[in-house]
């Protein structure tokens, strides 16, 4: 079980500091308590600009036992790992490793903002004492949903087994996904999808032992009055699939609802035998890259 503890509004489409209050005084503490009643191991991935906002929400979830990972700087669009080079991502990572580590202690797990990587991405986590990335989603179709969906058609040929990048002491995790991912989106937008998906994800690692790795956000379990005026990106199709349609999906239960499906999500992987365990502890037992 992973999550993304970020500022970003689901509700109002960007990220404020509003929101990170709320994730630390209310999305966090729900999550937590879910987690505790079923004995949940997870990794929370934070932006560094949350725990710079924040640092608290930091304190709380290591107190939980759990893992805190490390989400970039800031999830703004224009800020995305695959728009800058290695310099840059090298920079980015070491600024958010500090303030995070202010708190944490030593970190070396990470996702990216939007799972958007590039080619330099796993040279510079190498580079920043990094062990694991968690960014990839193979075989997921986006098609004209997200942004950067030119670069995630890459996807569609990635490993669904984790595994150590040559030349590297970095592990990928993939997060589960068959055309559709394995997250809170997901389940929210489609309970009964979801819990398909879920079917074919355990049958799969029953066979080939690769582990089900789910995505959720804090942010998820929030109310907010407030809603979003959409973005409007010059391209048309982009504007009516990633702007409109995309921002009205992506609103199906939020609140408390989201945390009911969770425990849903939860009860069925412990009722078919899953155990759950944070990602640093599961990127030990991946063998290395042969050299
Ligand atoms: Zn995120």
């Amino acid at each position: 079980m992973t999550s993304d503890v970020e500022s970003f509004s689901i509700h109002v489409n960007r990220c404020d500091p509003e929101t990170a209050a709320k994730v630390y005084r209310e999305g966090l503490p729900k999550l937590l308590s879910l987690y505790s009643k079923y004995d949940v191991a997870s990794t929370f991935y934070f932006t560094g600009e949350l725990a710079e906002t924040v640092p608290e929400a930091i304190d709380l979830v290591k107190e939980n036992g759990h893992e805190i990972g490390c989400h970039g700087y800031s999830h703004e669009v224009g800020d995305a790992f695959d728009l800058i080079g290695f310099d840059e991502q090298v920079r980015v990572l070491e600024s958010a490793k500090k303030v995070i580590e202010k708190n944490a202690g030593r970190i070396e797990s990470f996702r990216a903002p939007a799972l958007r990587i590039n080619r330099d991405t796993i040279r510079a986590l190498d580079k920043t004492g990094f062990s694991s990335d968690s960014s990839v989603c193979p075989q997921r179709f986006d098609g004209p949903f997200t942004f950067g969906s030119k670069k995630k058609l890459a996807w569609l040929v990635s490993k669904r087994k984790p595994f150590v990048y040559a030349d590297s002491g970095v592990a990928e995790i993939p997060i589960s996904a068959l055309l559709l991912p394995y997250i809170g989106t997901t389940m929210r937008i489609s309970p009964s999808t979801n819990k398909l998906l879920g079917k074919v994800h355990y049958a799969e690692s029953r066979r080939t032992d690769k582990p089900v790795v789910f995505l959720f956000h804090p942010n998820e379990c929030l109310e907010d009055s407030r809603r979003a005026t959409p973005r409007r990106t010059k391209n048309f199709v982009q504007h009516i699939f990633a702007d409109r349609l995309r921002q009205k999906m992506k609103m199906k239960n939020l609140g408390p609802s989201s945390l009911k499906l969770l425990e849903q999500v939860i009860v069925r992987a412990k009722g078919s035998g899953f155990e759950f365990v944070r990602v640093k502890d599961y990127r030990k037992t991946i063998p290395e890259a042969a050299q």
